[in-house]
């Protein structure tokens, strides 16, 4: 039996589907939304609309951005020299929230999974490689410790070395399989003073 009518059980069931999101969550957050102001609810829905028509990868570092080139990568304060690689934008955000880091940044969108088939061709690592024709002083590889982001290290670091620019990787410290996104700033600060050269 159907608890709610349509268009309540539509939006639960929408919301249900996000990640994170239970079914008590997804009810929670659909009543909150129903009890909002119109205006309210008017912007969160073009907000939403707004961030998919317009996100893009950033021509340079590939995160996700609105604009032709992403506000990190057109700093010119940023050491545009050094180039940390991560999976996804959310560990780009994990590491510019500990506000240490002066460099930029290059973002992978995945990791090399043979068992999942993806190859370094399904990553964007043919980007990474074209930017090191540039001045790179060091690649920071900062995947994940997963088999995945540690496969995609090796990988990168072999890739690189050969052009004699300075490869490194973030320390221990951030536990295996962790991901990085859930990782305390001084615990990913630690891992990123405490590099080691591969
Ligand atoms: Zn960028």
């Amino acid at each position: 039996m159907e608890l709610y009518s349509k268009d309540i059980s539509s939006l639960i069931e929408e919301l249900g589907a996000l990640p994170g999101i239970g079914k008590k969550s997804a009810e929670r957050m659909a009543f909150h939304i129903i009890n909002l102001p119109h205006d309210r609810v008017k912007r969160l829905s073009d907000s939403i609309i707004h961030a998919k028509e317009n996100a893009h990868y950033c021509r340079e570092c590939c995160t996700l951005t609105d604009a032709d080139c992403c506000p990190i990568c057109s700093n010119p304060k940023r050491n545009h020299g050094q180039i940390m690689v991560v999976e996804n934008p959310r560990d780009l955000a994990a590491y510019e929230k500990t506000g240490k880091y002066d460099g930029v940044y290059h973002v992978l969108h995945g990791a090399i999974s043979p068992m999942n088939g993806i190859g370094p061709g399904d990553i964007r690592l043919k980007e990474l490689i074209s930017r090191l024709e540039g001045d790179v002083d060091e690649v920071i590889i900062a995947t994940n410790s997963s088999l995945e982001g540690e496969t995609t290290a090796m990988y990168i670091s072999k890739l690189i070395k050969p052009a004699g620019i300075k490869v490194t990787r973030i320390a221990s410290g951030v536990p295996v399989g962790g991901d990085l996104e859930y990782i305390d700033e001084v615990t990913l600060l630690r891992a990123l003073e405490g590099r080691t050269e591969l």
